[in-house]
């Protein structure tokens, strides 16, 4: 509805990428081991650890690869989940919480790896500033920073007071926060072009304009053809949740946007190359290109349709940061759909023997969907030990979507982001 089919929205993303020949549609009938459902991280990262371990797989995808919001997201790559350690520990005991905090861990070593082997050019940084805008904040990241330190081991957080932030980002709009140098961001759209070159050379075929219409165990059906599979993984995030009913009531889609700015020259604000992520409910996060842009997301919204001037929307939120950047010229502005679940945390299943999914990471899927495809690909191999790890994590389902359909879907999204921001 938002895009014109087949061709990547007009961002500056697709105008950097180093891109990939289209891939032919799916004709007639063809077998495989393992047949994946969208050619985003999720679905890539699952086709290339299957392949590499001697599975044949074939790759569905309605547009093309990278798409959806693999090619069209922040590239920030953050610590852990959606919910903080304390959360996670206090509704599931610390060893699981720590046992979360180390896979997620894996999660950002795997991506890193992964951009090193397969996609260079997506120009790894590390270092994400958690920017807080109030001292109460500012006291939790902090707090938060010494118990990871002494309790999860993790030593790569730098406490920052309002001054030192500000000298690092140029704005002086907050309180303080912290930086995670074990964190980090990318160019998105060139890791998972990256992400589908690597799986190719391990034998992967990857299948474009094929939108997928009917699953069922052991076989998933286009337009032009069929795929029977041993096991299917639908792979289809915020895209495609229609294709699964018991998927559909666990995660909802929601649109966030994104623009960028003409090269600032004297003008750029940051003076250390870090992305940052501040402590809006809707988060604002942001970075610099190497070239002095800003790539500047902020501004979400609840329903099929992306609002009528993107660029205005994202404006307001930049100009909030940098007021005296109010008037500059956003070369490209673009929208994206992502998935959240009920508490924020991964859905990831098998639910039907032989039919995986995974999707709504909330905000942290570059790292996560990337492990949570290789956590598939090693659940088939016979290894489901971090599969399960994540799989019995609580998201409970959201009834709204699966029985009302698509209206009551974007209400029950309105009504649970209202839940979500005023805690009641
Ligand atoms: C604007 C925006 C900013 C974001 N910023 C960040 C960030 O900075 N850090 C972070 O960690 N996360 C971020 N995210 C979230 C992150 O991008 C996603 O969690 C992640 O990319 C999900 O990957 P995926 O492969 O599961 O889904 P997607 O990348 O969405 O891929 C799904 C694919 O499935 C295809 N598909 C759908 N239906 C069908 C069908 N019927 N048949 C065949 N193919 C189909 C789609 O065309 C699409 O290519 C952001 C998301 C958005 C939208």
């Amino acid at each position: 509805m938002n895009d014109t089919p087949g061709q990547y929205p007009d961002s500056w993303y697709a105008e950097t990428a180093t891109m990939l020949a289209p891939q032919p549609a799916l004709k007639g009938e063809k077998s495989a081991d393992l047949c994946v459902v969208g050619a985003g991280y999720t679905g890539l990262s699952a086709a290339l650890h299957a392949a590499k371990a001697g599975q044949s797989v074939i790759v569905l995808e309605a547009q093309r690869i990278g798409f959806g919001a693999s090619g069209r997201n922040g590239g920030q790559i953050g610590s852990g989940f959606n919910k903080d350690v304390h959360w996670l520990a206090d509704h599931l005991g610390r060893d699981r919480a720590k046992a979360l905090w180390a896979l997620a861990g894996q999660g950002k070593t795997l991506v890193r790896t992964l951009i090193a082997d397969h996609a260079p050019d997506a120009d790894y940084r590390p270092g994400i500033i958690h920017a807080a805008l109030t001292q109460g904040e500012v006291a939790e990241h902090h707090s938060e920073a010494d118990h990871l330190s002494f309790n999860y081991d993790y030593r790569s957080l730098t406490k920052l007071d309002a001054d030192q932030l500000a000298m690092l980002i140029g704005s002086n709009v907050f309180k303080g926060g912290v930086l995670d140098e074990g964190a980090g961001y990318c160019h998105p759209l060139n890791l998972v072009l990256g992400l589908a070159r690597a799986a190719q050379a391990a034998g992967v075929e990857i299948h474009e304009r094929s939108e997928v219409h009917k699953v069922e165990p052991g076989r998933v059906q286009t337009n032009g053809g069929v795929v029977r599979a041993k096991n299917i993984l639908l792979a289809c995030n915020g895209y495609g949740t229609h294709l699964n009913r018991k998927t559909a009531s666990h995660v909802l889609p929601i649109n966030n946007y994104l623009a960028v700015t003409e090269p600032l020259g004297d003008r750029a604000p940051m003076i250390r190359p870090v992305a940052v992520a501040d402590s809006r409910f809707v988060v604002n996060y942001w970075w610099q290109t190497r070239d002095g842009r800003l790539v500047y997301g902020g501004g979400e919204s609840y329903g099929r349709k992306y609002p009528k001037d993107i660029r205005a929307k994202v404006r307001a939120n930049l100009a909030r940061v940098y007021p005296e950047l109010k008037d500059v010229n956003l070369t490209h502005a673009w929208g994206g759909t992502l998935a959240v679940t009920s508490t924020r945390l991964p859905y990831l299943a098998e639910v039907e023997p032989g039919l995986f999914a995974a999707a709504g990471y909330s905000g942290h899927g570059v790292a996560l969907s990337i492990l949570c495809g290789k956590l598939v690909a090693d659940a088939i191999a016979g290894d489901r030990s971090d599969f399960d790890l994540i799989a019995n994590l609580p998201t409970p389902a959201l009834p709204a979507g699966r029985i009302f359909g698509p209206a009551m879907t974007s209400a029950a999204m309105f009504a649970f982001s209202l839940r979500d921001r005023f805690g009641v």
